[in-house]
This record gives structure tokens, sequence and C-alpha cells, in this order.
């Protein structure tokens, strides 16, 4: 058996380092608790970003892919295949929409929104192609291609990746005003996180997404919501646009999507907006394959069966106020919606990572100054008092 250290090591000595990785090896998974190759126990507070929705290895998602392993994995989009029919009406069920376009990592389904943006503003909008613009937000994460760095404000995600995409115009989170005036007659969306997960959990201003819809609306352009993180129930709702009674023109999904199994991504939007594609103008050999659809059908089933939407709200209220009782004045806030919340440090929080993983709970700091946390949404109420006493002794001071 090898070590977490020379696992940790090869890893190191192979792999580029455009990761830094927190020192704990995972070697088996289940629900809410991770294992590593010494048998130490930990709570995955972290869930893979919020892809684990449904915590490691959900025992019908890992039936769901060993039912399909047997009979059919890649087809690609040459040929049909017998689950993503099935799928493709879920995905329209869930979201309400006409239509589905599938991909496979968040950063894909956003180049689609971005690709569906700008087709229809010269397909339907009547913008002169090439002329088309998109708002985007300060502080937004939406991914790591060219296109999607090109509209960062992040230093370290853009620095030596020039030159960059245009067509983009970027305005403060929650402004309005910016919004307002950053449209003109070429704007053909804007792209939004409901809440921002990678700038610290930043939930916008009260009304903001309601009047920001109201906003697009009054000017014809869509208004897209990337749902990749906060998406299938996190924040305590199927999507997190309902916090403020807003559905999207295009949802963008990824992440728990694919069971936390496989990538599964993809964006939803109705017949007058995804109808601009045509075959030979967009696709993915791995997109909508069918043992990512047979995962991600069982998944969206257990989503709305088992309602993790309100699960994750009640487990949210009760782990928040869990965490308000830890004493510490370097907490300067704790916020978030749901099953994702964010506790801001006014010091570097590395430290108490660090300390949180010597405990057994998992979680990583973004952005400096704030931990993530954002567990299994089934982790049951004895887990997480255990897991909120351990995060008692590394936090408080
Ligand atoms: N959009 C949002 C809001 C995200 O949080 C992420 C990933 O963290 C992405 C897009 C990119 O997804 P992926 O890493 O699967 O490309």
């Amino acid at each position: 058996m090898q070590s977490s250290r020379e696992i940790m090591q090869k890893t190191e000595k192979y792999g580029a380092h455009n990761y830094h990785p927190k020192e704990v090896v995972f070697e088996k998974a289940e629900g809410a608790v991770v294992t590593n190759p010494e048998g130490e126990k930990f709570y995955d507070m972290l869930s893979a970003y919020s892809a684990l929705n449904f915590g490691h290895r959900h025992p019908e998602l890992i039936q769901a892919a060993k039912d399909q392993l047997d009979k059919v994995t890649l087809t690609s989009r040459a040929f049909h295949n017998s689950v993503l029919g099935d799928w493709m009406q879920k995905v329209c069920e869930v979201t309400g929409k006409d239509m589905v376009l599938p991909m496979n990592t968040g950063a894909e389904a956003v180049e689609t929104a971005l690709k569906t943006a700008r087709r229809w503003g010269s397909f339907v909008k009547g913008v002169e192609d090439g002329k088309q613009e998109i708002l985007v937000c300060a502080n937004n994460f939406h991914g790591r291609t060219i296109t999607i760095i090109t509209m960062s404000t992040d230093p370290d995600a853009r620095r030596g990746y020039g030159p960059f995409t245009p067509g983009f115009k970027v305005i403060e989170y929650g402004s309005i005003d910016q919004l307002k005036a950053g449209i003109n007659e070429n704007t053909v969306a804007f792209l939004v996180e409901p809440i921002q997960g990678e700038a610290g959990i930043i939930v916008p201003p009260a009304g903001f997404l309601k009047e920001a819809y109201e906003v697009c609306k009054a000017s014809n352009v869509l208004f897209i919501a990337d749902e990749v993180q906060t998406g299938f129930a996190r924040t305590g709702r199927m999507f997190a646009c309902e916090h403020e009674d807003v559905v999207p023109d295009i949802y963008v999904l990824g992440k728990a999507l694919g069971g936390g199994i496989i990538a599964v991504s993809a964006i939803a939007g109705n017949k007058d907006i995804l109808g601009v594609f045509e075959p030979g103008s967009h696709g993915s050999t791995f997109g909508g394959n069918p043992l990512g659809a047979a995962v991600s059908l069982k998944a969206l089933e257990i989503i709305q069966r088992d309602n993790y939407p309100e699960m994750a709200e009640e487990k949210g209220r009760y782990f928040m106020d869990k965490l308000k009782e830890i004493k510490n004045d370097d907490i300067v806030e704790i916020r978030g919606r749901g099953l994702l919340i964010g506790v801001e440090f006014s010091v570097n929080a590395a430290p108490y990572v660090k300390k949180l993983i010597e405990n057994g709970v998992l979680a990583k700091e973004t952005h400096e100054k704030t931990i993530r946390f954002a567990p299994p949404i089934p982790i049951t109420y004895e887990q997480l008092d255990d897991a909120c006493e351990k995060i008692k002794m590394a936090l408080a001071k």
C-alpha cells in the first residue's frame, strides 16, 4: 500500500502544478465521509465544489452507473442512444424549459451559453454578427477556457494567457445602475451567478436578480444564470434564481448534474433561443453519452423524490445557527443560503483550514479569507452535530 505522503509526492512530481491541493488523500468515500489510505476519516465539507450534492457513491447512483455500464456507455451523437431522450425530457421538466443541449464540464456549458447568446443575438435580435456584446460581473467564476477567463477579473486566472476574446463588458455584481449603463443595441446577454461561489459565497443584494432580469427583458437581452455551482438544491431551492422568483432565459448547469460520478453539463432554454442551432453548428463527442445520461437521470429523480431543496434549506439553517455560536473575533461574517455557507475572516483563513483538517473536517478557503462549507445534502443531523463540534474546536479562539 502506498502512503498518503508517497501518493502526494508522486502527484507533485508528475502533475503540472495548476492546483495546490490540501494534504489529504481520498482512498475511499461514502456519503459525507472520506477515508485516507491510513484509515483516517474526515467529513467532506466541500463536496467537490458542490458536484457531490448526493454525497459520495450514493447507492442508487452507483447502481444506475453499473446497470448502464452493462449496456452501452458511449455512442457519440452520430447515433441515438436509448437513455438520452428520457434524460432530456427530465432536464426540461426540472428546469421548465423546452430544450436542452448536453455537454460535459461546466466550462463547456458556459461556452455553449455564450455561443447560444451570440447566435440568438445575430439570428433573432438582429445584431450584426461580430458586434454582439455580453455583460458579466466582476469577481465572476465561470471556468477556465480562454474565452471564459476573458470575462474574469482575477489576475491569477488571466496572467500570460492573452490575447483574449472580444465582446465582453464587466459590471459590478449587484449594480443595477451599471447593468443599465452597460446595455446598448448590441448587447445580447447578461451572464450572472445567482450566488458567486468562488468569489467567497457572495449573495447579491436583495432584489438584484429580479430587477436585473426585468432590465434585461426591457432591453431584449438574454438573462443567463450560471447555476453550475448553485443549482440542484445546494442553496435550498432547486435553482438559486428561485430565491427571487426569477426564471432565467438560459440555465447553465453542471457539477451535481452528473451525480458526482461523471461529468455531465448542459444548458436549458426555450425553443426560440435553443432553436438557433442546426446540425454541425456545435457539439461534443461525449456530450449526451448514455452512461452520463443514465446517472444524471437517476440523480434528478432522487433530488425530486427526496426533496433535496427542502433538506438543504433545513440543514443549512441548522448548520448556520451552529456556526454562529463560534466565538472568534477574527470571524467577520457568516453568510450563504441553504448548504452553501461562507465564513469570512479578517485574516488569512489558511491556518484555520489546516486546523479543520487536523480535526477531521475537509474544507478549503476561497479568496484567502473565506472558508466555504458545502457538505453533501444527505449528511445526517448526527454527522452534522459531530462535524460542528470539530469545527468549533478548530475555529474557536
Ligand atoms: N461556473 C461556475 C459557477 C463554477 O463554480 C464552475 C466551477 O467551479 C464552473 C462554471 C466551471 O465548471 P467546470 O470546472 O466543470 O468546468
